[in-house]
């Protein structure tokens, strides 16, 4: 009897054992189930956030990586690659990366020190990390770079901006210019007036009436020289301060314009005897935009041609003509031209044809052509020229018919 209680009792506990281990393994089962199912979300989630920090860099709109502490890249957003244009970022030592060393000293440096570090570098064009899409000659790039926050194995990553400044700097560039070459033109007529007056109130020269007549006439012709630099920076920069106010927008008649720019130039057209001729395929033809920054432009042209040619024979025309939605505008002349060398910078500030410059003449300023060109841009055209020395030489300006 003890017995078959004891094999009863026996069984009973095998059965309660069997059942328990039923419900473990359904148990774990369960657990393995929620332990993917977390898995997948954490997945998602992690997944999700990454999408979202892309989404975030991507909209940044400058160039960002990630590189690690050894200068891998991790990361590169959207504009990095499209920065580096044909050349894989991720996983390669920014070394590699990058054309110019230059462009990876900023961040080795921020690397070494750990400190943030924000510098401007400015590369030849060979180098630039645009390869050979770069068309703009030197081109400069702001590098920011600064550690992210510490990671457990404590080596930080870094982020690095690279943000093109080629714009900002070239513009920089042109007013540095500006400045250099107006003091530079200034700086001759003052000397020379300088020492005129040294003369004129060291040795006594103010009783020789006749010679202190001289030096005066001389002095007056440099002041002249003086007045018309200043009076042409004003005009450009006026051009330059891209204020609507600058331009004055109604409609005028072309041949009007023509007509005051020969009369104001009629004395030197007779004294030179040359043949000017107004060859407007509209007498009515009428521009929008303003008379006056047209009549200098006129102005500068034709005095040009007739500066540039003071003998006998020169014909100068002033012609228009229709294409299309654009009106075409020139000024030729048939004098000594301008050399092909020259002709790529002849719209420069203060550039002058070496050629016709040989002697120190007190003549251009060197801004008349800047002016023109500025303010055939400012009314949305364009100017070019060609030049056949002692056959042909043309400005053909372009411009919208409607062009406000
Ligand atoms: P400038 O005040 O010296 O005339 P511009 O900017 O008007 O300055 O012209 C720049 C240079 O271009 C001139 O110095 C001259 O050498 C050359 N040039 C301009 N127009 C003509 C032309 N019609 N024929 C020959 N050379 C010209």
């Amino acid at each position: 009897m003890t017995e078959k209680l004891t094999i009863l009792a026996a069984l009973a506990a095998f059965a309660a054992l069997f059942l328990q281990v039923i419900r473990l393994k359904r148990s774990r089962k369960e657990y393995e189930s929620q332990v993917k199912a977390w898995k997948l979300r954490l997945e998602l989630d992690l997944k999700q956030a990454k999408d979202e920090r892309d989404r975030l860099l991507d909209g940044l709109g400058d160039a960002f990586l990630i590189v690690d502490s050894r200068a891998n890249i991790l990361f590169a957003n959207s504009a990095a690659q499209e920065l580096f244009r044909g050349r894989a970022l991720t996983g390669r030592p920014v070394r590699e990366a990058f054309l110019d060393p230059r462009l990876a000293e900023a961040l080795l440096l921020c690397l070494e020190t750990g400190e943030p570090v924000r510098s401007r570098v400015v590369l030849p064009q060979q180098t630039s990390p645009l390869g050979d899409l770069e068309t703009r000659g030197n081109n400069a790039w702001i590098i920011d770079a600064a550690q992210l926050s510490d990671t457990p194995d404590g080596n930080p990553n870094t982020r690095v901006v690279i943000r093109d400044v080629t714009s900002e700097y070239q513009l920089d560039q042109i007013r540095k210019d500006f400045v250099a070459n107006a003091s530079h033109e200034l700086r001759t007529p003052l000397a020379i007036i300088n020492g005129y007056l040294e003369n004129l109130l060291d040795d006594g020269m103010i009783e020789d009436t006749e010679m202190a007549k001289r030096f005066l006439t001389v002095m007056k012709k440099h002041t002249d020289r003086i007045s018309r630099i200043v009076e042409d920076m004003l005009v450009i920069s006026r051009l330059e301060s891209g204020e609507a106010s600058a331009i004055k927008i109604e409609p005028f008649k072309l041949r009007l314009c023509v007509k005051d720019v020969l009369e104001r130039l009629e004395s030197v057209v007779r004294s030179q005897q040359a043949d000017v001729s107004m060859h407007l395929h509209d007498d009515e033809i009428t521009l929008e935009g303003d008379r006056f920054y047209w009549t200098q432009v006129l102005f500068n042209l034709v005095e040009n041609a007739l500066k540039q040619n003071p003998y006998k024979d020169l014909k100068i025309e002033v012609g228009s003509s229709e294409s299309g939605d654009h009106v075409l505008i020139w000024v030729k002349d048939s004098g000594i031209g301008i050399p092909s060398a020259d002709l790529p910078h002849i719209f420069r500030r203060f550039y002058r044809v070496e050629k016709h410059h040989s002697q120190l003449e007190v003549k251009g300023t060197g801004l008349g052509l800047s002016i023109v060109k500025r303010a055939v841009e400012a009314h949305h055209g364009t100017i070019s020229v060609t030049s056949v020395p002692g056959v042909e030489t043309k400005f053909l300006m372009t411009i919208p018919k409607s062009p406000f």
